[in-house]
């Protein structure tokens, strides 16, 4: 991999995953997905901070051919026969440890780490051909918005090499509380008002507030019982360094959302 200057400094993303069954079933987001690679400079390859994904000190994949994991329960047989054979990018890995390395953190490279799903099931949607080099890349449960917004930023110059840096979470995110008999029932009042306050933080650059989000934001704890699912938009976040725009905004089971921003900010 190479580290000449790039053609265009490709945005970082946030998408939100939400369930598995967006690999497989037709649905709003889905067809967004499917429509989002035509906004994009073709990357050389693509880094997935993933909520499944949790190490105590980022790893990245450093596998040629990294399998693809079908770590969820109870789905349809036709989700797990489903795979994404992108190929890794090892050396690109290396560069990316020896990068967090020098920053100060204690980065490891992880030849035998698949894709999760968190990876693959938007990746399979967004290039469906499977030809872009992937790395997965963990979170850190135990470290809080802000220490993942850094690693973001550590990862900014990335963007300018023609990776394409994504985070892949769920921008609301209660797996207790969601309608799993209708997926398309509208969003919970609290849902909502969770989501628009965080929302109006990216997209008017506050993200000071928005690290902050579990003391600030209304329903914080209701909408992420736990932080994983949330953290990988301040790796997004962090790696352009100012405020997002919104890209796609919906909801699914009536506390789901699937909302997902762009940040074009400098590299
Ligand atoms: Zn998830």
């Amino acid at each position: 991999m190479s580290t000449v200057p790039y053609p265009t400094a490709l945005p970082s993303l946030f998408v939100s995953h939400g369930s598995p069954l967006l690999a497989l079933e037709d649905s709003v987001t889905g067809r967004w997905l499917d429509g989002l690679a035509v906004h994009l400079p073709r990357p050389r390859a693509v880094l997935v901070a993933s909520a499944h994904a949790l190490a105590a000190a980022p790893r990245l994949s450093a596998g040629a051919a990294p399998a693809t994991l079908h770590d969820f329960g109870g789905f349809p047989a036709a989700l797990y026969a489903l795979r994404y054979p992108a190929p890794g990018a090892p050396a690109l890995a290396q560069q990316v440890v020896e990068r967090l390395r020098a920053a100060g953190l204690e980065a490891v490279p992880d030849r035998a780490m698949p894709f999760d799903h968190g990876v693959w099931v938007p990746l399979r949607r967004v290039f469906a051909t499977a030809d872009i080099p992937v790395l997965a890349l963990s979170i850190s449960p135990q470290r809080d918005a802000r220490w993942h917004y850094a690693l973001g930023q550590m990862l900014a110059p990335l963007r300018n090499e023609g990776v394409l840096v994504i985070g892949s979470g769920g921008f609301v995110h209660n797996l207790g509380a969601l309608d799993w008999h209708n997926r398309d029932a509208e969003p919970a009042a609290w849902a909502h008002a969770f989501a628009q306050w965080l929302a109006e933080r990216v997209c008017s650059g506050q993200a000071d507030a928005a690290q902050d989000w579990l003391a600030r934001a209304p329903y914080a704890r209701q909408s992420h019982p736990t932080h994983e699912h949330l953290l990988p938009l301040f790796v997004a976040w962090g790696a352009a360094g100012a405020a997002g725009a919104p890209i796609h905004e919906a909801w699914e089971y009536g506390t789901l959302a699937l909302h997902a921003f762009r940040f074009d900010g400098n590299a």
